[in-house]
């Protein structure tokens, strides 16, 4: 299956290819990824990636921030023929358990990009002057393969943010040291550079017609108060989601 490299989260801006191929996983592939998926998490997300540049060698050089959500997409068209998913979320003020069918279409949504952000920017941390890329796959794995091997690092996210980081390969431990000893507002910047160049995907709001509660929206007013569901917290078995997302009807089976 062909998806649109402008559909993604970066909006496809500076692709030298339309689109990449990702497919669903068939029954023999599921089990197979189930029989091999890592527990280590750094092991685990490198075998999502990998699962998905076997179907298509671009997706190393797509962004960061568009592999994370390929790697959910694969996902989610594996349990779901027409991409929309019914998911089942307790609230965590009443417990009520609200269910809701969400579209990729209608209710997953990607924060703003511009041109701007994508061309990377110039920061001073710890004193230091840095380049920052958006990376792609192909910059990050250069920086991740060093952390899988020594494993100095466990965190994914520190990692990313490293790898933001132009010039790890002449710079590395002035980098890792400077990003790991942040403090107060040099974590801020990492902070808000995270969030510009990785997550992308706004998490999904749902509201409890329980609590039926509001809350203020910063401008003397009141909004809905919704729960926020991280999309990539979303599909965590497979054929447990397949069979809520893609049920069998009476045709498909007729007994003798
Ligand atoms: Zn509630």
């Amino acid at each position: 299956m062909d998806i649109s490299t402008a559909s993604l989260p970066s909006g496809g801006y500076g692709y030298k290819f339309p689109t990449v191929s990702v497919s669903p996983m068939t029954f023999l592939q599921i089990t197979q990824y189930l029989e091999n998926l890592p527990s280590d998490p750094l092991d685990k997300y490198l075998y999502d990636v990998n699962n998905l540049v076997r179907e298509d060698e671009n997706i190393m050089d797509c962004y960061v921030m568009d592999v994370d959500f390929l790697i959910f997409y694969k996902k989610l068209i594996t349990v779901s023929a027409d991409m929309s998913y019914s998911l089942k979320i307790t609230c965590p003020d009443c417990g009520k358990v609200i269910q809701k069918t969400i579209t990729l279409n209608n209710d997953i949504h990607f924060k703003q990009i511009d041109r701007e952000i994508m061309n990377g920017a110039v920061i001073e941390l710890n004193g230091h002057k840095y380049d920052v890329v958006v990376p792609t796959m192909r910059n990050f794995k250069k920086v991740f393969d060093l952390y899988l091997r020594y494993k100095k690092i466990s965190d994914l996210k520190m990692i990313k943010t490293i790898a933001m980081i132009g010039d790890f390969n002449l710079n590395g431990n002035q980098i890792e040291n400077d990003v790991l000893g942040a403090t107060h507002n040099d974590i801020t910047l990492l902070l808000a550079l995270r969030e510009l160049y990785y997550d992308r995907v706004e998490p999904i709001e749902i509201y409890c017609p329980n609590c039926n509660s509001f809350e203020d929206d910063g401008n003397g007013g009141k909004r809905r108060k919704n729960l926020a569901v991280r999309v990539d917290s979303l599909i965590v078995d497979f054929f447990r989601e397949l069979c809520n997302n893609s049920p069998i009807d009476g045709s498909k089976i007729l007994f003798k």
